[in-house]
């Protein structure tokens, strides 16, 4: 369950922000994250819940945002949206060759958006 170690280190950050900012506890918190990481939302909200339980953020909400693929060849440079990881291993569609992809998008956990008061 990678989500306890992701979910701490969202939690470390989110409560940083809140003092930084003044505020006393967290409404909502926002996570957005590429498919590559391969969240289960489940256990993201199980683990939130978990760290939230018995703190001033008791009660806050979390937000899930999947971020898809992003893959641009590197052969023709063209980028498009990949359904899964496996399309990485594939050549691409456009120009017919296996060039390798750089991921532009959907490989990455960020604090999208914090709330407090
Ligand atoms: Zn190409």
């Amino acid at each position: 369950m990678h989500e306890i170690s992701l979910m701490s280190d969202i939690m470390r950050i989110a409560t940083e922000e809140l003092v930084r900012h003044g505020g006393r506890r967290l409404t909502l918190v926002r996570v957005r994250y590429g498919v590559l990481n391969q969240i289960v939302p489940d256990a993201m909200r199980m683990a939130f819940d978990a760290f939230i339980a018995g703190t001033p953020h008791e009660g806050a909400a979390l937000e899930l945002k999947e971020e898809p693929l992003r893959l641009r060849c590197r052969g023709c440079g063209k980028e498009r949206e990949a359904a899964s990881r496996e399309e990485m291993f594939r050549p691409c569609p456009s120009c017919g060759k296996f060039a390798g992809f750089e991921c532009r998008a959907g490989d990455g956990i960020f604090l999208d958006h914090l709330e407090a008061e």
